[in-house]
């Protein structure tokens, strides 16, 4: 029990953090390139957040989040998602009185209380962006394609973009009319949540993973067939605004998203390579988010990008992740003199933006050259009585096992002239 770590939880371990480190980078750089910030929220909020901004009859607020009462008896949650967090801080810091549009990423820590199964976690990571202020189908399409080069970028092949449209609340209660209207007489044969979802959110049965609901809403009314005129209109805009940006799509009627903030457009990426938990990134619009939350009517558009899933699509589709550079050099030491000479040059080296490294277990000279190996060194010098009596160390090469010998004071410059 104490050690192992909880269910449906992973270590990022030292060997493997180089992937993270790549990504987050990369993300970050993108973001930047599109004029996106970063913001930072807490990993917890009031669980009202959550209650009121996802949603208190989606799958997320009923049965996935953690949530608990602090000493002070308030109910506190781990976010289960990013857009309610980064929503609150537009409001609490009156973003909103600034020039528009507000571009903002972030990176995060996200927790339900899932069954865990590849690509299913119950703490994941999510690179999420947010467009606050815009009701233009020109910022949804920026967001999509800031999505759309992100992936490319980190080389996969096998994702489909695609796009829907889930109205908003004027044209919305007529569809979800017509589909409880067509799923009445076969209520008995779904499952036990949508038939819990029959009366609180029926759109969302469309996306039950259960063969059985799937197979019962075959032939259902669409959301599409029912836009208003401004739901219509706003969805052939993005529709060209993507064509005009040559980024390829497909329009898939029966993509809805879990969370009830959303309103227009809702995308999803989705890779055929690594099983059922297919979707690397969704998102979409949620126009009625921000004044859902107590703050001024703002329109809002983003997406949440899971990290693990993106690893696992990588992987699939053989992208080429560079592996950390080893050591520059190793200074190997024989005897206290040459210790202590070891320690000033270990200082010279990594002060002229050297990786340098020496042994912390004082073994014998065999053993720190073996350490070395290990550590995929690239230079190694050796420092014992007759070197420092001398004033000169043999610098070697440890691809081809070439020496040189090298003045000790003019060994950081020597090395850096390598280098350039
Ligand atoms: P799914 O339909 O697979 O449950 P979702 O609609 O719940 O996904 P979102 O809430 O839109 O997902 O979150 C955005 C992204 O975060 C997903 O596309 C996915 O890549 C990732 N994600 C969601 N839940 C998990 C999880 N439990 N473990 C790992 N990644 C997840
Ligand atoms: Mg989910």
């Amino acid at each position: 029990m104490l050690t192992k770590a909880p269910k449906g939880t992973k270590d990022l371990m030292p060997d493997q953090i180089y992937k993270w480190h790549y990504v987050e980078g990369a993300f970050a750089e993108i973001c930047r390139k599109y004029g996106f910030k970063e913001i930072r929220t807490p990993i917890f909020e009031h669980t009202e957040l959550f209650a009121r901004g996802v949603g208190d009859t989606t799958d997320i607020v009923e049965k996935q989040m953690y949530t608990f009462n602090d000493y002070a008896g308030r109910s506190i949650t781990l976010k289960p998602e990013g857009t309610a967090g980064a929503a609150r801080a537009f409001i609490e810091h009156n973003v909103y009185a600034n020039v528009q549009p507000t571009k903002m990423y972030y990176q995060i820590p996200c927790f339900r209380y899932e069954k865990p199964q590849s690509g299913r976690l119950r703490e994941f990571h999510q690179f999420g962006i947010e467009v606050f202020g815009t009701a233009d189908m020109l910022a949804d399409t920026e967001v999509i394609m800031l999505a759309h080069d992100f992936l490319s970028a980190m080389q996969i092949r096998d994702v489909e973009l695609r796009i829907n449209s889930v109205g908003c609340p004027k044209c919305r209660p007529l569809h979800r009319q017509a589909l409880k209207d067509f799923l009445a007489d076969k209520y008995d044969r779904l499952c036990d949540t949508c038939k819990s979802r029959y009366d609180r959110n029926p759109m969302r049965i469309l996306d039950c993973k259960s063969p059985i609901c799937q197979e019962l809403v075959q032939g259902a009314p669409m959301m599409l067939d029912y836009l208003c005129d401004d739901c219509h209109d706003a969805f052939e805009s993005l529709k060209s605004n993507l064509t005009a940006a040559g980024i390829p799509f497909t329009v898939d009627p029966g993509i809805v998203r879990g969370l009830d903030y959303y309103t227009k457009t809702a995308f999803e990426f989705v890779s055929n390579n690594i099983g059922a938990q297919g979707t690397v990134c969704g998102g979409g619009r949620y126009d009625n988010l921000i004044e859902e939350l107590d703050g001024p009517a703002t329109p809002g558009v983003g997406f949440g990008l899971g990290i693990e899933r993106l690893l696992l699509v990588m992987e699939t589709s053989g992208a080429q992740i560079p592996e950390p550079q080893g050591v520059d050099v190793f200074v190997a030491v024989m005897g206290e003199a040459a210790k202590a000479k070891g320690l000033s040059l270990l200082r010279e080296l990594r002060g002229a933006g050297l990786h340098a490294e020496m042994d912390l277990l004082s073994r014998n000279l065999k053993g720190q050259f073996k350490y070395a190996d290990r550590q995929k060194t690239r230079l190694t010098v050796v420092i014992g009585d007759d070197e420092l009596a001398a004033g000169k160390v043999s610098l070697k090469r440890m691809s081809d096992s070439s020496q040189v010998l090298v003045d000790i004071e003019k060994l950081t410059e020597t090395i850096l002239k390598q280098e350039a």
